[in-house]
C-alpha cells in the first residue's frame, strides 16, 4: 500500500510538473504565436485576426513540424546514404560504362568515366614497389607556370620525370573472378578510361564485357602499376607488341608529350600536358604484327585518338611505326632499329616488349613464373642488351 501511495505520490508529482512545463511552453507558444500573428495582421482587419487565428495557428505548427522534420531528416540522409562510389586500386566499386564500340568482331572499345575524387589515383601514380612516381602534379604546376617555363624547363629536364603505365582490373559479377585490362589513354587528360577488350573462346571476363551496353555498370578497380619509365633518360624507346598487347603503348604514348605541332587531323590529337615543357626528345619506333589474315586492324583506324594514325599525327617524325607479318618477331626489324644506337651509346636504349610468351621467348627470354624480369637471352641478348635496356611487360 505504501508503496503503491509513494509511485502514486511520485507519479501525481510528475504529472503536476509536466503539467507546468506543458503550460509553461503553451504559455510560450501563446507568446510566440500572438507576437508572429501581431505582425501578420498589422495589414489585415481585426475581425479577421480572431476568426482565422485557428488556422494561422495549426498553418504555424504545420511549418514547424515541417522545419523540424527537414532539420532531421537532411543531415540523416547525408550521413547514413552512401555517396557516389570512387575507382579505387583496392576496393571494387561499380561504374557504369558511358560509351561502348564494337571495333572488330574480337575487340570491344569500353569508356569508363573517372569520378573527380579519383582522378588523384592517375595524378599521383604509384610505382611497383608501391613508392610515389615522380609525375603528375608536378607536371601540372610546372605547365601552370607559364612565366617561369624557360627557367623551369632546366629544372625539368634534370629531374628524372616519370610516365608510369597503368592497368585497371575488371571483375566477373557471376563468379568472382578479376582480369587486367591497359587503357590506351591518358586518363588525367580525359577523365575516363578507354579499354579494349579481346573476346577469347570461354573467355569469362571478355564475355562479361562484350555483353556490356552503354549505361550498364561494371566492377572496377585500379589503377594499378604496370611499369614505370623515365622518357630523359633514353635517345631511343622501341616498343614491340601484338595485338591487344599494344595498349601499354598506345597509353605511354597519349602520356608522352610530343615537340610535334599537331596535324589539323578530323579527330582532335590529344594535347599533351607538358607539350610546352621542352623536355628532351626521345626517338621513338612502334614495331607491332598485322592481325592475321581476315581480322580486322582497329588499331590503326581513326576512330579513337589514342590509335596509331592519331599519335602520327601527334609525334610527326618523332614516332616511327612498323607494322611486321603475324607470327616471330624477325631479327632484320631489330637490328634495323636499333642499328645506330647499338653502335653507339646502348644504355640510351630502351625496349618494351608486350608479347604473349611464345613470340617473347626467342626475342629476349621469359619472365620468371613469379612474373620478375628474368634474364635478356634471344635476339636482343645476342645483340648485346641487357636487363638495364629491356622491359618485360606481361
Ligand atoms: C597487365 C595486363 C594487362 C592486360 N591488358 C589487356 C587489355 O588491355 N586488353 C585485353 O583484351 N586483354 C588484356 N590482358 C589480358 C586479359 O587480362 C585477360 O587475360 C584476357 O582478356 C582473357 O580473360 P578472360 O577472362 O576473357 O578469359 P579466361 O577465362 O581467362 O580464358 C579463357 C581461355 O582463353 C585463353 N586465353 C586467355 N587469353 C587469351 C588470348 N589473349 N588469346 C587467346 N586465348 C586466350 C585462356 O588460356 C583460356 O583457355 C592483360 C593482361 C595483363 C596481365
Amino acid at each position: 500500500m505504501l508503496a503503491l501511495s509513494t509511485a502514486r505520490s511520485t507519479c501525481t508529482r510528475c504529472t503536476r510538473k509536466q503539467r507546468q512545463l506543458f503550460s509553461k511552453s503553451e504559455i510560450l507558444t501563446k507568446r510566440v504565436l500572438s507576437r508572429q500573428f501581431a505582425s501578420t495582421s498589422k495589414s489585415t482587419s481585426s475581425s479577421s485576426t480572431s476568426s482565422d487565428g485557428t488556422t494561422n495557428r495549426s498553418r504555424w505548427f504545420g511549418r514547424r513540424i515541417a522545419i523540424t522534420f527537414l532539420g532531421l531528416t537532411i543531415p540523416t540522409t547525408y550521413f547514413f546514404l552512401p555517396s557516389s562510389p570512387g575507382i579505387t586500386p583496392h576496393l571494387y566499386s561499380d561504374q557504369t560504362v558511358s560509351c561502348t564500340k564494337t571495333i572488330s568482331p574480337q575487340h570491344k572499345l569500353i569508356t569508363v568515366d573517372i569520378p573527380s575524387k579519383s582522378i588523384e589515383y592517375f595524378m599521383k601514380p604509384f610505382r611497383r614497389d608501391g613508392s610515389l612516381a615522380n609525375s603528375g602534379i608536378e607536371r601540372q604546376q610546372s605547365q601552370q607556370d607559364q612565366q617561369n617555363q624557360q627557367n623551369q624547363q632546366g629544372e625539368d629536364d634534370k629531374k628524372e620525370w616519370e610516365i608510369v603505365i597503368q592497368h585497371m582490373m575488371i571483375k566477373s559479377p557471376d563468379i568472382q573472378i578479376e582480369r587486367p585490362y591497359t587503357p590506351i589513354n591518358d586518363p588525367t587528360k580525359d577523365d575516363q578510361v578507354r579499354m579494349v577488350v579481346k573476346r577469347v573462346r570461354g573467355g569469362e571476363v571478355g564475355r562479361v564485357v562484350h555483353n556490356l551496353k552503354d549505361g550498364d555498370q561494371v566492377g572496377i578497380r585500379g589503377p594499378i602499376p604496370t611499369c614505370s619509365i623515365f622518357p630523359n633518360r633514353y635517345d631511343k624507346i622501341i616498343m614491340i607488341s601484338t595485338g591487344t598487347a599494344i595498349s601499354p603503348f598506345l597509353q605511354l604514348l597519349s602520356k608522352l608529350p610530343s615537340q610535334h605541332p599537331p596535324n589539323s587531323s578530323s579527330i582532335s590529337t590529344p594535347t599533351a600536358a607538358p607539350s610546352t615543357v621542352n623536355h628532351s626528345k626521345p626517338q621513338l619506333h612502334l614495331i607491332h604484327s598485322l592481325p592475321l589474315e581476315g581480322r580486322e586492324d582497329w588499331s590503326s583506324s581513326n576512330i579513337d585518338k589514342s590509335f596509331i594514325p592519331c599519335l602520327q599525327d601527334k609525334f610527326g617524325d618523332q614516332l616511327k611505326v612498323t607494322r611486321i607479318n603475324p607470327g616471330f618477331i624477325p631479327k632484320e626489324t631489330i637490328i634495323n632499329s636499333l642499328r645506330d644506337e647499338v653502335k653507339g651509346n646502348k644504355r640510351n636504349i630502351l625496349v618494351l616488349i608486350c608479347l604473349p610468351p611464345m613470340l617473347m621467348r626467342p626475342l629476349c627470354g621469359d619472365m620468371t613464373p613469379n612474373l620478375g624480369q628474368g634474364p635478356i637471352t634471344g635476339i636482343l641478348g645476342e645483340l648485346g642488351l641487357t636487363n638495364d635496356n629491356v622491359w618485360k611487360l606481361e
